[in-house]
């Protein structure tokens, strides 16, 4: 929890104080020792497997909240991992290190059951967002009440609150906010939200999106969440707890 002038400031700890673990499957020892801090630094418990293995053997002795799992290991490949823990039922969500410019890895990896993925070489500020966003979603489908500095998500009542008080929002509105926040810190298209949201609403496109994201915005001013536009592409919710530690 940060403390500000005495007031407390929620952090990424959606879960009533429970320490979020991550497993860190990488080969590359001075990757590995990277991560491991960046993880530790955001409050994270982090245990690290150096192949695939080590990791199956890991995530069949404990819960993991996110697997971060490269994909180039030695042994069996990270493929492998993923297709395994997926069959053994592994829970949490799972964030990929995959080459860059493979898309065929990217697909693959998607197809096999991962959550994510994020290419060689990101950055680390890019890592933690997503990091941070597929710990929120595993927490989602445990903890009703997701906080994004200010503002309170009601995950089940479809509820949203600044500083405990009631904001009036739309299914439609709901819908788009919760899909940015929980991509928080990331560059998100209309494309990617018109596939994710359209399974309710088939009417969705670009414009109303847009008509959407206006209302939305100016809803929140008072909680200070900013949905930034990315010009040409789509938007970016800054994310309120970034930096928190
Ligand atoms: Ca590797």
């Amino acid at each position: 929890m940060r403390q500000v002038v005495g007031v407390v400031i929620s952090t990424p700890d959606f879960s009533g104080g429970k320490i979020m673990r991550v497993l860190l499957v990488e080969d590359d020892k001075a990757l590995a020792d990277g991560l491991s801090r960046t993880l530790r630094g955001s409050g994270y418990a982090v245990d690290h497997a150096s192949n695939g293995e080590l990791a199956l053997k890991a995530a069949g002795e404990e819960n993991f909240d996110l697997i971060v799992l490269d994909i180039g290991l030695p042994g069996i490949s990270g493929f492998e991992v993923l297709e395994q823990l997926r069959k053994n039922r592994h829970l949490g969500s799972i964030l990929m290190l995959t080459a860059r410019d493979s898309e065929a890895d990217r697909v693959k990896g998607l197809d096999l059951g991962a959550d994510d993925y994020i290419s060689k070489p990101f950055s680390l500020p890019e890592f933690e967002a997503r990091v941070r966003a597929l710990i929120r979603r595993s927490q989602a489908v445990h903890t009703p009440v997701l906080s994004f500095g200010r503002l309170k998500l009601h995950t089940v009542a479809k509820r949203a609150q600044i500083d405990e008080e009631d904001i009036d929002l739309t299914p439609r509105e709901w819908s788009v906010l919760e899909y940015l926040l929980m991509h928080a810190g990331q560059v998100i298209s209309k494309d990617q939200m018109l596939q994710a949201l359209c399974s309710w609403d088939s009417s969705l496109t670009h414009n109303t999106i847009e008509v959407y994201v206006s209302r939305i915005r100016s809803k929140l001013e008072k909680a200070e969440i900013s949905i930034r536009t990315v010009r040409g592409f789509g938007y970016m919710v800054e994310d309120p707890d970034a930096g928190a530690q």
